[in-house]
């Protein structure tokens, strides 16, 4: 174990462990944006530097591990200073249009600048100039409010395993781009919107059917219906409406998802969507309860088991349910019904 020094705070930490994953444990909050603890840490944005005495300068806390006795400063007045320098400089390239920014209120550069009282940037010169990229059915990029952190870069390289993007260019020019600069919908993106959700300010954002504010909805812990695999999800909800969706970190998903959990939520919406069980009478389809539904299947398995037989008889279940109805709708058709006719989406 390792005893060092946070803000005064003693701390007892595992050899290995980080300033930032150290000053986590005590309850010092240490400002990040390209930090992702699921991510090798890569130190790109230099926003969590903090000072360490007997340092020669300022190291960054998400990539520096601790060591015997070392005694850290995380918002001294060089500490402060060197964090609204590195802020100045990310605002000389950012067009600073909040008002209509669809981030704002969830944006990291926006927090960070209020937090350090940072109003605009004290540099003049050349601007960014970035075509935005809207060629992706699901969200857009726009290069002109990246501020280069990487993190969506390494989630889909390290996480998600396409390498659909990378850093084009060098200096002044750099930015996040597909191979050649041929476009999201030309690249080998799988839309699966992890990116989206990593990227700290609104440079990749979803393209919402809805306009809000994120201090306006409130979040609802749910499991993804569309398959088995059960990822955590965070729904966000405006006056009783689904206007987003974010990833939440569960056992099988570990706060990734897929572009059907990540987008495709506009079913939940959709005045189509059945919301109670149908029954045909008459010729005509009207809504029913549960048990009336239920007598209605049993009824109409019964008689064409005894008429025809119970090989006439087929059901076809859902890759959308848990594996345990999946397994007990196979028993019902097997052991109950009396046939193997029993077939499930996922062989489509
Ligand atoms: S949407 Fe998914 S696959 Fe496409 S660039 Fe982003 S992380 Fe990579
Ligand atoms: S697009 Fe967003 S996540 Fe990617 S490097 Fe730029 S700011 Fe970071
Ligand atoms: S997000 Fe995708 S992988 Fe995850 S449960 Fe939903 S459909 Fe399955």
């Amino acid at each position: 174990m390792i005893n060092l020094k946070i803000n005064g705070f003693e701390v007892q930490v595992e050899e290995g462990t980080t300033i930032l994953q150290a000053a986590s444990k005590v309850g010092v909050k240490i400002p990040t944006f390209c930090h992702d603890p699921r991510l090798v840490p890569h130190g790109t944005c230099r926003i969590c530097v903090v000072e360490v005495e007997g340092g020669r300068n300022l190291p960054t806390a998400c990539t520096t591990p601790v060591y015997e006795g070392m005694n850290i400063q995380t918002e001294s007045k060089e500490v402060v200073q060197t964090r609204r320098e590195i802020l100045d400089l990310v605002l000389a390239n950012h067009p600073l249009d909040c008002l209509t920014c669809e981030k704002s209120g969830r944006c990291t550069l926006q927090d960070l600048c209020y937090q350090y009282d940072i109003k605009e940037t004290t540099y003049v010169g050349e601007r960014k100039d970035f075509e935005v990229d809207e060629s992706n059915p699901f969200y857009y990029n726009d290069q002109n409010k990246c501020i280069l952190c990487g993190k969506c870069v390494y989630v889909c390289s390290q996480l998600q395993g396409t390498e659909a993007i990378g850093f084009a260019e060098r200096g002044f020019p750099t930015h996040i781009a597909t191979p050649f600069n041929q476009g999201l919908e030309q690249s080998t993106c799988v839309s699966c919107g992890n990116c989206v959700s990593v990227c700290p300010v609104g440079a990749l954002m979803p393209k919402s059917k809805e306009k809000f504010r994120y201090w306006e909805t409130k979040t609802v812990r749910t499991t993804c219906s569309y398959c088995g695999v059960g990822c955590q999800m965070d729904l966000v909800v405006k006056d009783d409406k689904v206007v987003g969706v974010d990833p939440a970190m569960g056992a099988s998903n570990e706060g990734l998802l897929c572009v059907k959990g990540k987008f495709a939520y506009n079913f939940v919406n959709h005045p189509s969507r059945l919301t109670t069980p149908l029954v045909r009478k008459d010729g005509k389809l009207v809504e029913t309860s549960w048990d009336e539904a239920y007598e209605v299947i049993a009824n109409k398995i019964n008689e064409t088991k005894e008429t025809v037989g119970a090989d006439a008889i087929a059901a076809f279940s859902s890759a959308r349910a848990l594996t345990e109805d999946n397994y007990l709708m196979q028993k019902l058709m097997r052991a109950v019904v009396g046939t193997n006719n029993i077939d499930h989406c996922a062989r489509l």
